[in-house]
């Protein structure tokens, strides 16, 4: 009970927090203009709901058109068909239209094995040009879970940013420890102190409609909806939160 209550006034002030933010801005925290494009690059059907949704649903509603570059079907237990499915369904619930959705079936699931970047890059450069997208998103280092098809992600998004020498903004995933990870709306308090501490790096918070849509959008991925999951859903702060940094040369040097 006392948790609840705990609960419910730290989201109250996470959103009045939200709210303030959202004033600090006049278009949104990336600094992306109204209309732009921009392009999630995913690794699997579900990583777009699992980590991402806040952010999509933020840019989204910030008025920006939002394309998903997922790389593979995820068919490491054979149930990529059905997955692809899914995934239309869940990022047509979160409002991203099937024709802003790509999934191929040219990376392996799996993670014993190494994307090769060049091959990422490649890929990531068609679709960069084909959602004519003026930034990217995805994840950093650590990947979130650690799993290596999502830090080979990185590492071939990272490859076609800077290797080719291409002006546009990457903003990375922050990967948080585990002690963060599953204590969901309490996480605001130490996302809000790093944000304050990190400037540069950007905050983007949910609002309980946007995190019921995103909840509702995971329960597409049926194939994927094991009790663990389910308890992912319920405790993770990547449905309520996502906290950014951005990875391209040019920050660097700018600062
Ligand atoms: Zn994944």
């Amino acid at each position: 009970m006392l948790v609840a209550f705990a609960a419910a006034i730290v989201f109250s002030v996470c959103i009045l927090l939200k709210k303030r933010f959202d004033q600090d801005y006049k278009e949104n925290v990336f600094g992306l203009s109204k209309g732009s494009k921009v392009l999630f690059v995913t690794s699997h059907p579900d990583d777009e709901c699992i980590f991402f949704t806040p952010t999509l649903l933020y840019l989204k509603n910030k008025k920006l058109e939002v394309s998903v570059l997922c790389l593979s079907t995820g068919n490491f237990y054979g149930q990529g068909e059905k997955r692809i499915v899914e995934l239309f369904k869940s990022c047509e619930n979160l409002g991203i239209p099937r024709e802003r959705v790509y999934c191929l079936d040219k990376f392996e699931d799996n993670p014993n094995v190494i994307w090769n970047k060049e091959e990422v890059s490649s890929t990531v450069a068609e679709y960069v040009k084909k959602s004519a997208s003026c930034a990217l998103f995805t994840f950093d280092e650590n990947g979130v879970s650690g799993h290596r098809n999502h830090i080979d992600t990185l590492k071939g998004v990272r490859y076609f940013v800077e290797e080719n020498r291409q002006h546009i903004p990457l903003y990375i995933l922050e990967t948080v420890f585990v002690g963060r990870k599953y204590i969901q709306v309490l996480d605001i308090v130490w996302s809000l102190l790093s944000s304050w501490l990190y400037p540069k790096s950007k905050l983007v918070v949910s609002s309980m409609s946007e995190y019921l849509v995103g909840y509702q959008s995971m329960l597409y991925h049926k194939s994927q909806l094991l009790w663990f999951r389910r308890l992912y859903i319920l405790f993770s702060r990547y449905m309520l939160m996502n906290t950014w940094k951005r990875s391209d040369k040019h920050d660097a040097k700018t600062g």
